[in-house]
């Protein structure tokens, strides 16, 4: 039996878990559960399987630290092609842009 690290109360069972990046659901995975407080331990194997299956989806490294720019009064934020492709976001489309409180921002694709 091995004890939770993280609350090392309970003791950890093997189970599947769901796994998502983005939003996007990756399917079900492997893991070690505790049964006290539902943390979820994933081995080596299951992480390549995730890698995998993120990279088939094409979610893998979608997310990127960018710059704000200025733009006349405004400021710009430069969407990384491998986003926009995956978005299928072109020049000229028009997307809803929404503060999520105060540190994050939302863009919708129509
Ligand atoms: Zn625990």
């Amino acid at each position: 039996m091995t004890k939770c690290p993280m609350c090392e109360k309970g003791t950890l069972k093997k189970g599947m878990v769901e796994e998502e990046m983005f939003g996007v659901s990756l399917g079900k995975f492997e893991a070690e559960i505790c049964d006290k407080c539902g943390e979820s331990f994933l081995d080596e194997a299951a992480m390549e399987k995730i890698e995998a299956k993120a990279k088939e989806l094409g979610v893998w490294g979608l997310s990127k630290k960018i710059k704000v720019v200025k733009s006349g009064n405004s400021l710009s934020l430069r969407i990384p092609a491998k986003m926009a492709q995956y978005l299928d976001l072109s020049e000229g489309k028009n997307v809803f842009l929404y503060p999520d409180g105060k540190n994050r921002i939302v863009v919708e694709v129509a």
